[in-house]
């Protein structure tokens, strides 16, 4: 009998039998402990650097994604709708509704609030999509426009948002007091190891002014950061 660890780095052991030049990881470490979870992502890293291989990480945890990824797409009802660098999505000023309702979603142990703030309502039939904004039904900021026109793609840099709030250049350009009335904007990070490879770190021990930090050896291809300190729960606190 083997346990979820053990099984856990048996799949890898097969998905890396054939020597691939990405490896599609859809949840790695659901339903491990987080002791577990740091050691899978720490072997993953391990073999990423080795085998020169790409990881692309398919995962609902936040925290997962700040640890490992360099490029992140935020999906909603099969659509990206926000894309960036890790520093884009975590550190950005301007994110998509759907973006801000996840950081919204993520328990805040400094927060004296007794409930979290879920995203109202329920994903499209994806059999029937909505005309306009996939999001359009749950989403606040939900104008008349946003009903009838899919919204276009909107570029700042590296920076990507589908969303009638932006303009070509990503600033916000409607609602505006309505859309800085979230809570996102920004998310200091006090701590976020630092991997012995790749990837870089970051530290803000005691402000906002956060500072990127990425090592010479840092890979074009997706990154795993070994995650010795980092706690999302704790590292990950938006800014009220
Ligand atoms: Fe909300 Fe409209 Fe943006 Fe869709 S396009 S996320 S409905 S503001």
């Amino acid at each position: 009998e083997f346990s979820g660890g053990m099984r856990q780095r048996i799949v890898i052991a097969i998905a890396l039998a054939a020597n691939p030049d990405i490896l599609i990881c859809d949840e790695p470490t659901t339903a491990l402990d987080v002791t577990i979870q740091a050691q899978i992502l720490e072997l993953m890293q391990k073999l990423q650097k080795e085998l020169g291989m790409a990881i692309l990480m398919i995962t609902h945890d936040l925290g997962i994604v700040a640890q490992t990824c360099d490029d992140v797409g935020v999906m909603y009802a099969g659509e990206i709708v926000e894309s960036g660098t890790a520093e884009d999505i975590f550190l950005g000023k301007e994110h998509h509704p759907y973006t801000v309702g996840l950081f919204d979603s993520i328990p805040n142990l400094t927060s004296r609030a007794t409930r979290l703030k879920p995203i109202p309502g329920l994903m499209p039939d994806p059999t029937n999509l909505p005309k306009g904004c996939v999001f359009a039904e749950r989403c606040s900021h939900c104008m008349e426009i946003c009903k009838t026109e899919h919204p276009k793609i909107y570029v700042n840099g590296t920076h990507k948002l589908c969303c009638h709030l932006f303009d070509e250049n990503g600033n916000i350009c409607a609602l505006q007091d309505q859309t800085t009335a979230t809570t996102f904007y920004p998310i200091p990070i006090r701590s976020l190891f630092i991997g012995d490879k790749g990837f870089g770190g970051l530290e803000a021990p005691d402000s906002n002014a956060i500072q990127w930090t990425f090592l010479p050896n840092y890979s074009d291809d997706l990154a795993i950061v070994t995650p010795t300190d980092f706690n999302p729960l704790t590292d990950l606190v938006p800014q009220s």
